[in-house]
């Protein structure tokens, strides 16, 4: 049994902060736990991907090693991602680790984002250790195009695993990449369908990341032209809500729910960039679209101590850039960057 999660105390002392060189507060670490997964989405990953030997990965105890050091330096949000992270081997220890932190009042949020396939398994747990929102991906509500999409999910799995959230009291925001002639139609009626249950939904463009059929240009479908439709259909009221990451939000009046727009494609999002993304290998990544990175892993296994690990984050947030440079048109179809997103989790 988890014990259950204790409310936390603020923190007393000076808080510390990671600063880039344009000024821009970094408090929000992406952490992907392993590259695997147990679908494999058309715009994601190839259907015969090879995946990294597990000696690549950085074990739990590194895992959780390279999160305190981030929360020392100011990081007060941390996504677990992946792959699909609940696919990793005693991720819930890592949660159940974490959750300290939150108990501490050291970290602010502690959430991730999930395929929803084990959610049916692992949503209770993942409450009493102190997440209270998650993303669930999902992009569409038909079981044959869900199984199109993912070239192996079972949709109804899904749908039973966010019930299981709901009922553990996690606040889910569905999250569905709009993809042209795919899901496009069903759009409107998913949007109805999370409000009606009382989840956000996020829309996200497809991204040129990773080599994989079919030519993204097809699939690719500004939000800007769903926007149109829905503002056809709908009243959508602007909001001042921002996450500091490429999501804008508007409320639809008619619903009373949020809708988010994730568009890193037609929208430029980093001038309030806060975020930074670590990599199942260790690697950090200060920005989605370029290929720097610093190599965290080779800081925590040359030394015990941490003041290697210390340095190497100041060194590689000190290379933050201003900002990443994806353009499909001139991509021509092909990776622009050619990371998977499931390396990088999204
Ligand atoms: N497996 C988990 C999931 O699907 O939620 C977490 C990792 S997944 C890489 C994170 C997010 O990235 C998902 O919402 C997925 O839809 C999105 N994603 C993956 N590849 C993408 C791409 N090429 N363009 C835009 N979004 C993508
Ligand atoms: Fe897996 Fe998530 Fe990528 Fe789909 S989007 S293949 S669920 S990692």
């Amino acid at each position: 049994m988890t014990a259950p999660f204790r409310m936390p105390v603020p923190s007393a002392d000076a808080t510390p902060a990671l600063v880039d060189p344009f000024g821009r507060r970094v408090t929000y670490l992406r952490l992907s736990v392993t590259d695997r997964c147990d679908l494999r989405c058309v715009y994601c990953m190839s259907d015969d991907m090879t995946f990294l030997p597990k000696r690549d990965l950085l074990t739990l105890e590194e895992l959780d090693r390279v999160c305190r050091a981030f929360i020392d330096k100011g990081i007060r949000k941390i996504r677990i991602t992946g792959g699909e992270p609940l696919v990793r081997r005693d991720v819930m220890g890592l949660f159940r680790s974490l959750s300290r932190h939150l108990e501490a009042g050291s970290l602010s949020e502690l959430t991730l984002t999930t395929n929803g396939t084990l959610l049916g398994r692992y949503a209770a747990e993942l409450a009493s250790c102190g997440v209270r929102r998650i993303n669930v991906s999902l992009d569409t509500l038909d079981p044959d195009r869900f199984r199109q999409i993912t070239r192996r999910g079972d949709l109804g799995v899904v749908l039973a695993g966010i019930d299981a959230a709901q009922r553990a009291g996690l606040s889910v925001k569905i999250n569905a990449v709009a993809l042209k002639g795919v899901n496009e139609h069903e759009i409107a009626p998913m949007l109805e369908w999370a409000h009606g249950r009382g989840m956000d939904m996020t829309l996200i463009e497809v991204m040129p990341m990773g080599d994989i059929e079919p030519d993204r240009l097809q699939q690719f479908l500004p939000l800007s032209v769903v926007r149109e439709r829905l503002d056809e259909r709908y009243t959508l009221v602007d909001t001042q809500e921002h996450t500091g990451g490429p999501a804008r939000y508007v409320r639809v009046a008619e619903t009373g729910g949020r809708l988010g727009f994730i568009t890193p494609l037609t929208h430029n999002f980093c001038e309030s960039c806060n975020r930074v993304r670590l990599t199942c290998t260790g690697q950090l990544y200060m920005c989605l679209g370029q290929e720097d990175a610093g190599d965290l892993r080779a800081a925590m296994r040359g030394s015990e101590g941490d003041a290697r690990l210390s340095d190497a984050i100041d060194e590689a947030i000190s290379r933050k850039p201003r900002g990443h440079d994806f353009i499909i048109e001139r991509s021509a179809g092909r990776a622009a960057v050619p990371r998977h997103m499931s390396v990088t989790g999204g």
